[in-house]
């Protein structure tokens, strides 16, 4: 069958930056369920996948504006170090959380540790990236009623792990 909204797809995938550096994969993971049309999977690899048939293999490049967004300069910001909890020592790559303006959760990481104080970025980590897709379809089938209603795959046989 073809991929179309309301299928539960199976994917292995190789995902890599501009540089051709791997930046996740279903080899660390294992292979990949999403319900199809949900927008489990970013925009433009859902695109890339529609119509497709169990053995295809699909490479496309994703621009942010189909894949995580542009980065925005001002979602990163440098607050003094006593602004951030004192029990912690920043440090690259460290992942904090915050209150954004309407008071929901941010992640935001740490990109720069300096003497004034410390850089924090809201941005999603591949915001800003075009994202470079190699994928095989494993498997395709229909969705569960009971996936449609939870609008997520419930891994290989529909009665998988539940998040
Ligand atoms: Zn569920």
């Amino acid at each position: 069958m073809k991929i179309a909204d309301g299928c539960v797809v199976e994917i292995d995938y190789i995902l890599r930056d501009d540089e051709g550096d791997v930046i996740d994969s279903s080899d660390e993971d294992g292979a990949l369920h999403y319900l199809h049309g949900n927008g489990q999977i970013v925009p433009g690899l859902e695109r890339a996948l529609l119509g497709r048939v169990q053995g295809d293999q699909v490479s496309v490049v994703v621009s942010p504006e189909d894949g995580y967004g542009p980065h925005f300069p001002d979602r990163v910001v440098t607050v003094p170090r006593n602004r951030l909890p004192a029990d912690e020592e920043p440090e690259v790559g460290m992942v904090l959380e915050g209150n954004g303006p309407g008071g929901e959760t941010l992640l935001l990481r740490v990109v720069e540790v300096s003497e004034e104080g410390v850089t924090l970025d809201a941005n999603h980590p591949l915001a800003g990236e075009n994202l470079h897709f190699a994928v095989t379809v494993r498997g395709v089938r229909v969705a569960t009623g009971e996936e449609l209603e939870h609008g997520h795959a419930h891994g290989p046989d529909g009665h998988g792990h539940h998040h």
